[in-house]
């Protein structure tokens, strides 16, 4: 699908992976809703690209629906791309140490990664099947999930997590079969290391030992290299359905 002149919604779009996928899609020519838990975020980046911020929390379904509901009124339509960027990243051991479960660690990925992904991926694709279909392919829209390279080799302390991200990997195929009718394609990312404010607290040299790892290039992905990936699948209509490692051959260790 072209994407000039495309309504995109990107949630997260206030950091990291998402602003850099937000000013990409702005920079190729669509209108961009950008979305975050901070509304502050949101609007420092909508405004910088001409776009629309809507504040919400992506693991409250209805939150979600008003600002899905924003979003279309911002853009004067339902966005054709949505790119779910929004999640958290928290560790824990199943059994701590002293014995103590993490339930609540456990449960909050849940519902932020998972649930939230889930929610906004049901409001746009219900919002996109009422747009007339475009181009050659009489497509509708495409919704790109983001999952992690966690998905397949979860370290020790990302139960939570890994099991957030392998349900979004896992979502890719069945959402696409059932969308395919209304010419709506569903992929997901699975990135590995990237540069971003998830990565930045690490201890140097955690971070040094994560790049040793890296096999080509040996080094953090930069933000930028996601958007292009987004750019790829938005535009390429035969990628459907799967989930993309992008991950400079990286395989995590077990911890
Ligand atoms: P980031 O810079 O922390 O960006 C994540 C954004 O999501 C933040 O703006 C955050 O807002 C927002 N967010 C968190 N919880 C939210 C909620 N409940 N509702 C709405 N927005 C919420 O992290 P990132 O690295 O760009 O991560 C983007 C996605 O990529 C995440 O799903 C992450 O799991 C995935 N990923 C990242 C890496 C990596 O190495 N960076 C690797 C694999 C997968 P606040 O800052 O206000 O909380």
């Amino acid at each position: 699908m072209e994407i000039s002149g495309q309504g995109a919604l990107v949630t997260g779009g206030g950091s990291g992976l998402g602003a850099a996928t937000a000013r990409h899609l702005a920079t190729l020519g669509a209108k961009v809703a950008v979305l975050d838990y901070d509304l502050e975020t949101a609007r420092t980046v909508a405004k910088e690209i001409g776009g629309v911020a809507v504040g919400a929390d992506v693991g409250n379904s209805a939150e979600v629906e008003r600002a899905m509901a924003e979003a279309i009124s911002g853009l004067g339509g339902a966005p054709r791309i949505t790119v779910n960027c929004a999640g958290i990243g928290l560790a824990a051991r199943i059994v701590g140490r002293d014995g103590a479960l993490s339930l609540d660690t456990f449960e909050k990925t849940i519902r932020v990664n998972l649930m939230g992904t889930y929610y906004v991926l049901s409001h746009a694709a219900r919002a996109m099947m009422e747009l007339p279909p475009v181009g050659d392919d009489d497509e509708r829209g495409v919704i790109i999930n983001t999952s992690s390279v966690a998905w397949q080799d979860g370290q020790l302390g990302q139960g939570a997590y890994a099991a957030s991200k392998g349900a979004i990997a896992s979502l890719s195929l069945p959402a696409a079969r059932e969308f395919a009718r209304a010419g709506i394609r569903v992929v997901a990312i699975a990135p590995g290391l990237f540069e971003t404010a998830m990565t930045e607290t690490l201890p140097e040299d955690v971070r040094a030992t994560i790049t040793a790892n890296i096999p080509f290039p040996a080094r953090l992905g930069h933000a930028q290299e996601y958007a292009r990936l987004v750019e790829s699948i938005v535009t390429n209509p035969f990628l459907n359905g799967t989930t993309i490692r992008l991950d400079a051959a990286v395989r995590l260790p077990q911890s």
